[in-house]
């Protein structure tokens, strides 16, 4: 009796459940030509060293819906990683971002998210060879960031693909780090150029022992291994004072500016010798 309860109970239409799952397959379909219909732009935030100095920009993917307006990536990418779109949309967004950068007076390098899905289809150690050829960009400019899910399905081929991408010359960062599973062990698989700290234990460091304790044991671990930390998600001066004072090598969040239209940032980029002031692209709300 509770048995067949059970089933019945499996079997209600639920019509929210029902209207969410066509809105996915909608967004998913229109998705599949946002490339070609050139729907997708970049937004950079800004890097900087923990005294200010810019030292570069990540780029992050937007996808201007006909309809829907301006749709997160947190929406859009794991459509795309999970129909494959994501092998187009990541190959337009390192031609995008790496021609973006050749522009920029030389010391500033640009950061480029990878999704795991990238490693498993075509060859991305070849892709970016000839995006970096194409563009002209210094192989030393440009970093990828990837998280610990390359890692964590056929290890051995993500593996020898980073090999062949660190070969290039470009540098490649541990982004999220601390949310995934296998944290510590991918830190000892691979050198990585650079550990980004995960916003979650970013904001409110300044006044949460357990975050501040977490922080503390990443920029420990950063030191030993020999791998620069990069703390994402900074917004107030209290979290740079911790950051600062616990020795973190670099900073990125809205503190020192949100992801926004390049153009925004051109002031910032051109003419100023390669060394600029966090506190020159502050929004004055801000101040
Ligand atoms: P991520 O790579 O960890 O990027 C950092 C995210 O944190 C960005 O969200 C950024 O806007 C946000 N953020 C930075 N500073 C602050 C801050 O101070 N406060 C707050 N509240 N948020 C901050 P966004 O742009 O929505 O991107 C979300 C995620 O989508 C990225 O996380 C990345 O995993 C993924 N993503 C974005 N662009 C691409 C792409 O081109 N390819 C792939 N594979 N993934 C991408
Ligand atoms: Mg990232
Ligand atoms: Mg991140
Ligand atoms: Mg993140």
């Amino acid at each position: 009796r509770a048995k067949a309860d059970g089933r019945r109970m499996l079997q209600v239409f639920d019509p929210e459940m029902d209207r969410q799952t066509r809105e996915r397959y909608a967004l998913q379909h229109d998705l599949r030509t946002a490339v070609a219909h050139q729907e997708l732009l970049l937004h950079y935030q800004p890097q900087a060293r923990i005294d200010g100095t810019i030292c570069g920009f990540e780029a992050l993917a937007r996808w201007r819906h006909p309809k829907r307006g301006l749709v997160s990536p947190a929406t859009f990418i794991p459509l795309a990683e999970q129909d494959g779109s994501i092998v187009e949309i990541g190959e337009w967004t390192l031609r995008e971002a790496c021609r973006e950068a050749a522009s920029w007076p030389s010391p500033l390098q640009i950061a480029v998210n990878l999704s795991p899905v990238q490693f498993r289809f075509g060859d991305l150690a070849s892709l970016v060879h000839s995006i970096l050829f194409d563009t002209g960009l210094a192989p030393g400019r440009l970093e990828l960031e990837i998280t610990e899910g390359v890692l964590i399905r056929d290890a051995q081929t993500a593996l020898t693909i980073l090999r062949r991408l660190k070969s290039l010359g470009v540098k490649i960062a541990m982004d999220d780090f601390g949310t995934g599973y296998a944290s510590l062990a991918s830190l000892q698989s691979f050198p990585f150029d650079k550990i980004k700290i995960d916003r979650s234990f970013v904001s409110g460091v300044a006044g949460n022992g357990q975050s501040a304790a977490i922080v503390r044991s990443i920029l420990t671990l950063g030191a030993a291994l020999g791998m620069p930390v990069i703390a994402e998600g900074v917004e107030t001066e209290e979290e740079l004072d911790f950051l600062r004072a616990e020795g973190c090598a670099e900073i990125q969040g809205y503190l020192l500016g949100k992801p926004q239209m390049i153009e925004i940032y051109a002031e910032q980029i051109s003419g100023r010798g390669g060394r600029f002031d966090y506190r020159e692209i502050k929004s004055p709300a801000l101040l």
